[in-house]
């Protein structure tokens, strides 16, 4: 058996084209575009692609992008007040802080003093609650886009066993509240976990979200077991450096029923469902209803 490949790429780039689509009408409506603000500390070089890329399909997809660079020693209270200045604009519908910050910036009160109705990264302790409580929130951007592939693949998925690996702030707790969300039966493994691979081969769906090259094989899945791996490893073969995700690709895509790719799966989805998120920020600060191709 060889797993269908789910294109998280094009997938990506249709939601994309719908958010372009959705701003041409909001801007014929309202006479405006929802803007993104994007505030980078630092010089760190995949920061720099992240916020570069989120710069381009901001502008590319008819929003205004502000991106604000701070030196790496910025004193915190510096970028507290910019913050403070963002959530004042109101040209300003979505703020990111591009992560991680420097180690004398406390990130959990920059985080904490962004608008929650700003919030398009979902991390304001406002917006955990909200998606905790199943009442409407800004949902973080990755788990957001490993659920629209997930629903995509699988449509409803009520009553599925999903087993999440991984249990960080940013992807794993928020996408095990997702799929709770979805009505699945909903496992949270993690480093600590007992006899990972039996836990595993229980799921018909199964998000990997470790940072570990390859560690889930195929021996490790149920057969035609939905995967999606959230990964991003750099490794070095034959010489050569390669980004290869969680799961051992090769082992997996013959066991699974459908898989994501690493390139190419997850990865494109953050940035448009961030591009989602401004729109929807922009949506409700006017009470207008929120493009209906966005909504899941
Ligand atoms: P993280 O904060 O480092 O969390 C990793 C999680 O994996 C932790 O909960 C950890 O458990 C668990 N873990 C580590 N080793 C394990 C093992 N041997 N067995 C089982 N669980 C293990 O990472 P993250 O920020 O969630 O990111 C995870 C991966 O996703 C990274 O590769 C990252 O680059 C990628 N990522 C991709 C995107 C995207 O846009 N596609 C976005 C965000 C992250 P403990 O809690 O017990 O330590």
């Amino acid at each position: 058996m060889s797993a269908t490949i789910i294109d998280g790429k094009a997938f990506a780039a249709e939601l994309r084209g719908k958010a372009a689509k959705a701003v041409d009408r909001i801007r014929a409506e309202t006479g405006d575009v929802p803007g993104l603000a994007v505030v980078l500390v630092g010089e760190d070089p995949a920061s720099d692609i992240y916020v570069r890329s989120k710069n381009k399909m901001t502008t590319e997809c008819g929003m205004r992008s502000f991106v604000h660079r701070l030196d790496a020693d910025v004193p915190e209270a510096q970028l507290l007040e910019l913050v403070e200045t963002l959530n004042a604009d109101s040209a300003v519908n979505g703020i990111l802080v591009q992560l991680p910050l420097p180690d004398h910036v406390d990130a959990n009160l920059v985080l904490a003093s962004i608008d929650p109705a700003k919030d398009v990264d979902g991390f304001h302790v406002s917006n955990v609650g909200l998606l905790g409580t199943g009442q409407p929130a800004m949902v973080p951007c990755t788990p957001l886009g490993c659920l629209m592939l997930l629903k995509s693949q699988l449509g409803d998925l009520t009553g599925m066993n999903a087993v999440v690996l991984g249990r960080s702030n940013i992807v794993g707790k928020p996408m095990a509240q997702l799929l709770l969300g979805e009505s699945c039966t909903v496992t949270i493994a993690h480093s600590r976990t007992r006899d990972l691979a039996e836990v595993t081969r229980r799921a018909d769906i199964l998000v990997t979200a470790v940072g570990r090259p390859e560690m889930v094989t195929g021996d490790d899945l149920k057969v035609g077991a939905t995967v999606i791996d959230v990964g991003i490893n750099r490794v070095e073969r034959d010489g050569k450096k390669r980004l290869v995700g969680d799961c051992h690709f090769a082992s997996c895509v013959e066991v699974a029923g459908a898989i994501t790719p690493v390139p190419g799966g997850v990865g494109p989805m953050t940035i448009a469902c961030l591009l989602k998120n401004t729109i929807t920020a922009f949506c409700r600060a006017r009470g207008l209803d929120e493009p209906e191709e966005l909504t899941l």
